[in-house]
Parts: structure tokens; C-alpha cells; sequence
């Protein structure tokens, strides 16, 4: 049967290089995030429905101004509501019409940074957690060209590593090499992942 794991962890943990290897190992591999900004791209019902929402000084060249907007609802949890109204929906709706097309023992892995937050846990077979030291991440973010207060504040509004960790059924930790990363993924991908999905059928 088609297993669909949650892929979730803090700012700069190093999710997506995690979804890069579930992904060369055969994984299908969505990302939440991406999936935001393109069901609000220039064209989409997202888009049109953003625009009557918030108006056009939301807009820059034609597009959404994802920094505009960003500013817009923060602390403000009515405008943010609104905005996760329109936008948490027509996400649900790409992920499940994705994971509707799968087949066989498909493996669908959905990176989705606030899984422990908002209640999705219930939604996966399984869940994974990259768990990674803070001034680790800090530091692979600085090079990134993130400044160290900005990534303090996306730390303070994430879940804390015992949050994660409580929903999860398997911890990858990231403070060595990506070879070391690569090697967890691999075992999960070749130890417990076929478990999981021999346990279902
Ligand atoms: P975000 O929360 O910003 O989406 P993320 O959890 O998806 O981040 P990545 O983008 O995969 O994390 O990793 C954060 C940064 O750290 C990237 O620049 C990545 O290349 C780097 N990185 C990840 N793992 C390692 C590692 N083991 N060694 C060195 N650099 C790493």
C-alpha cells in the first residue's frame, strides 16, 4: 500500500536535503512550502481570491508580494486567519489530489515545517523528525545569508524539539556531515519504511 510519511523539523534543520535523498531513493517528495506560494502564483484561484482579500498593496509587478504580504498578517491574527483560510485549503487539496494518484507501494513523503503545530500529525502513516543543535542550524542559515535575529524569531514561533519528537515515530539527527545524513535516510528508506508498509497491506 502507499505509505505517506510527514517530513518535518525545525528552520534549517535540513529538511529538504532529507526530501533530496528520500527523493533519489524513489521517494515521491512534496514540500508545503513550495506548494503555498504556487497555489497563490499569478493566474490561480489563490491568487485572485488573495488580491480581493488584501488588495493590490500586496502586489509588486503584477505578482504577490510574499514580503508584503508576510508583513501584512504579522501579529495580526485575524489578517493571518484570512490568509490561511484561503491558502491551507488549496494546499490540502494539491497534497491529497497527489497522494490519490500514487499507486502500488508508492512512497509519498510531504516536507511540511509545522506539522507538530498545526495538527496534520493525524493525516500520515508515519512521521520523521530532523532534529538538528540549534547553534548547528544557526550557523548553516548564517551562510545562507539569514541574520541571527531573524532566525531566533522562527525559532520562538516553532514547536520545540520535544514537541516534534512526541509525534514522531523516527528521529534523523543532522549535526554531522550530509553523508552521515544520507546514510540515516538510507536506513529508513531500507529498515523501517518497508516494515511500515508490510504492516499495512
Ligand atoms: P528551512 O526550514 O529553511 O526550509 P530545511 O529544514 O529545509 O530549512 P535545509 O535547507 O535542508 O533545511 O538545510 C539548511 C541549510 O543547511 C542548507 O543551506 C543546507 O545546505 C545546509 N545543510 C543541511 N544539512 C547539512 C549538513 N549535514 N552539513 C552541512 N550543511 C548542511
Amino acid at each position: 500500500m502507499v505509505l505517506i510519511v510527514g517530513l518535518t523539523g525545525g528552520i534549517g534543520s535540513g529538511k529538504s536535503l532529507v526530501g533530496e535523498y528520500f527523493a533519489d531513493l524513489g521517494a515521491k517528495v512534496l514540500d508545503a512550502d513550495e506548494i503555498s506560494r504556487r497555489v497563490i502564483e499569478r493566474g490561480s484561484e489563490g491568487f485572485d481570491r488573495v488580491v480581493a482579500t488584501f488588495g493590490d498593496a500586496i502586489l509588486r509587478d503584477g505578482d504577490i508580494d510574499r514580503r508584503a504580504l508576510a508583513e501584512r498578517i504579522f501579529g495580526n491574527s485575524a489578517e493571518r486567519a484570512k490568509l490561511e483560510g484561503i491558502i491551507h485549503p488549496l494546499v490540502r487539496e494539491a497534497f491529497e489530489s497527489t497522494a490519490a494518484s500514487l499507486s502500488g507501494d508508492d512512497v509519498l513523503v510531504y516536507e511540511i515545517p509545522l506539522l507538530a503545530e498545526t495538527g496534520a500529525a493525524t493525516r500520515f502513516d508515519f512521521i520523521i523528525t530532523v532534529e538538528t543543535d540549534l547553534p548547528v542550524r544557526t550557523q548553516r542559515l548564517k551562510k545562507r545569508g539569514l541574520l541571527a535575529a531573524d532566525i531566533e524569531a522562527r525559532v520562538r514561533a516553532q514547536a520545540t524539539p520535544e514537541e516534534r519528537m512526541s509525534v514522531a515515530g523516527y528521529v534523523l539527527t543532522n549535526n554531522g556531515t550530509p553523508d552521515e545524513l544520507l546514510r540515516e535516510v538510507e536506513y529508513v528508506w531500507e529498515k523501517i519504511l518497508p516494515g511500515l508498509q508490510r504492516a499495512q497491506n
